[in-house]
């Protein structure tokens, strides 16, 4: 990988007295999507925490030459880190377009920012036609829309995308990533994918890492960790 976009060395973290990550290396590159794989309380999701900085961590993390590993949530947000966080987080109480909103509240170019909304309308019919309904009322799908919808108008390089799939019909699962998919290959946004769904994930990234109790034990090109023995036996159907 020429410079990453982002680059991960040694990252601990923790709640309190516990300890949950113990020294993760990965890499995304630019417009890249490294999915990061593992099973239930491997450590997914706080590591997606302490690179936008919502837990303590120790080790170095690098966006595009930068350290941002000191920086607090809302400064790496500025550096154009967006997160979807599981469960997605959108303001029940506020519509769609006002949830949209709030995803472009640290930017300053307006006009850009009305262009936004129809490109990512473009992407989300379904969210166009529920512009004006509250975000609480929408589907489960709609709401990871949304989600994503949100984090896209920052504009980020970086979308740390967190199970995306979950708790969705495969159909609507289906839709999201050929969604994504497009986004990647017209956005040139770059992609950290914590995904339960593992097949998909490898057919969306380039690479990937396997996490098992808060330690990566396998990374390397999408195709050559979905081939591996153990992932195939854990994580993909055992074929
Ligand atoms: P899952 O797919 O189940 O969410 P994960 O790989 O994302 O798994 P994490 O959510 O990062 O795993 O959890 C890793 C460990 O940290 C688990 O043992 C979990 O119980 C613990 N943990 C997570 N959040 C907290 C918290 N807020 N306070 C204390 N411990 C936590």
């Amino acid at each position: 990988m020429s410079e990453p976009l982002l680059d991960v060395r040694g990252l601990e973290a923790g709640y309190g007295n516990t300890r949950v990550l113990f020294g993760v290396d990965l890499q995304v590159a630019v417009g890249g999507v490294t999915a990061l794989l593992g099973a239930n309380g491997a450590g997914k999701t706080t590591t997606l925490r302490a690179l936008c900085g919502m837990v303590r961590r120790r080790g170095t993390i690098t966006l595009a030459g930068q350290r941002i590993d000191a920086l607090a949530t809302e400064e790496i947000v500025r550096l154009g880190v967006a997160h979807v966080p599981d469960g997605r987080g959108t303001f029940a109480g506020l519509t769609t377009e006002e949830n949209l909103l709030l995803g472009a509240c640290t930017r300053s170019d307006r006009a850009a920012v009305r262009d936004d909304f129809e490109r990512l309308y473009g992407y989300f019919p379904r969210l166009k036609e529920r512009r004006h309904q509250q975000a609480g009322t929408l589907s489960g799908g709609e709401q990871q829309m949304l989600a994503i919808a949100r984090a896209l108008m920052l504009r980020p390089r970086l979308l740390l995308l967190d199970e995306p799939s979950f708790g969705l019909a495969p159909m609507v699962v289906q839709d999201i990533f050929r969604i994504m998919r497009r986004v990647r290959a017209e956005q040139g946004v770059a992609i950290l994918l914590v995904e339960q769904n593992a097949a998909l994930a490898l057919e969306l990234a380039d690479t990937a890492c396997l996490l098992e109790t808060g330690r990566v034990v396998l990374a390397g090109p999408a195709a050559a960790v979905g081939n591996n023995e153990a992932v195939q036996a854990a994580y993909l159907g055992g074929e």
